[in-house]
């Protein structure tokens, strides 16, 4: 059962990412058609910085329904349960998830909290545990198949898998939503597992769209100021009252 780390591989995005946006934001603003602009854009008649500065000036608006039209699509490996149930809470997304009723938990990986491995004490117990896990699968699975529950067994067994089971799950974002997800997940206060999921999804993000992701991340970023209040900030940023008067 060996442990495993976090692996975010771009899969696939909309493609001519930047056009899209920037003729759906047109759209809303010019009496003429973007179908009959379409192919001007696309022969680059309307250069890359000209689309980027009129996409960013909307943006800052705050009109940002136009980027619901580019989706990316990540595979994600070693992460844990633990992260991929607060992955999905994000209900504006799609989800395929790696199912615990059908592949075999025999030999699963997990992730490995850095704090635990740091203290040598921990990390002993909570590999002993995993081993433990291990092992009680594999006897639940022998019991259950002799008890007649055949392709069922693992749907059973595998309520004794624990959070820290990896799993691998391939998910759609549109751009409007994955700001959000980074303003709320590349935040210090985030959980560092999911914190550090979100990171590599925005370095593939920025890659193909820097227009639109190189300003995105943790809120404070945008924001200048940070809106966790006194009791969650990390201190990177000066609360909002302290920034507006420019303490
Ligand atoms: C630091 C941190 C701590 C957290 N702690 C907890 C916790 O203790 N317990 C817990 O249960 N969750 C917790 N969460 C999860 C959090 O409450 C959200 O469920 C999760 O972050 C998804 O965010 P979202 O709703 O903005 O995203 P999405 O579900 O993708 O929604 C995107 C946006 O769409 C809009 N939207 C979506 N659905 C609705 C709706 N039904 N009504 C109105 N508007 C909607 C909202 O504007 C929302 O921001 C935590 C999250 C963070 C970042």
């Amino acid at each position: 059962m060996p442990e495993s780390q976090c692996r975010v591989t771009l899969l696939s995005h909309t493609p001519e990412a930047l056009s899209l946006v920037y003729a759906a934001f047109r759209q809303c603003y010019h009496q003429g058609f973007v179908g009959d602009m379409w192919p001007r854009l696309l022969a680059g008649e309307i250069n890359r910085d000209k689309q980027a500065a009129f996409v960013s000036r909307l943006m800052e608006s705050g009109h940002e329904s136009p980027i619901e039209h580019v989706s990316f699509t990540f595979a994600i490996e070693g992460i844990s349960r633990a992260c991929t149930h607060q992955l999905v809470r994000h209900r504006i997304a799609s989800f395929s998830q790696q199912s615990q009723r059908y592949v075999d938990g025999s030999e699963f990986d997990y992730i490995l909290p850095p704090a635990i491995a740091r203290i040598p004490e921990a990390k002993a117990r909570f590999e002993a545990f995993v081993a433990e896990v291990g092992s009680a699968y594999k006897d639940l699975m022998e019991v259950l198949e002799s008890a007649g529950r055949g392709d069922k067994a693992k749907e059973d067994a595998r309520f004794v898998l624990p959070q820290a089971a990896e799993s691998k799950i391939v998910v759609t974002m549109n751009c409007r939503s994955l700001l959000n997800f980074f303003a709320l997940r590349c935040c210090r206060r985030a959980q560092w597992e999911i914190r550090r999921m979100a990171e590599q999804m925005l370095a593939l993000c920025r890659e193909v769209l820097p227009e639109i992701f190189n300003v995105a991340g943790a809120k404070c970023e945008q924001l200048c100021y940070c809106p966790e209040g006194e009791r969650f900030t990390c201190g990177r940023y000066p609360l909002k009252d302290a920034a507006s008067s420019g303490e």
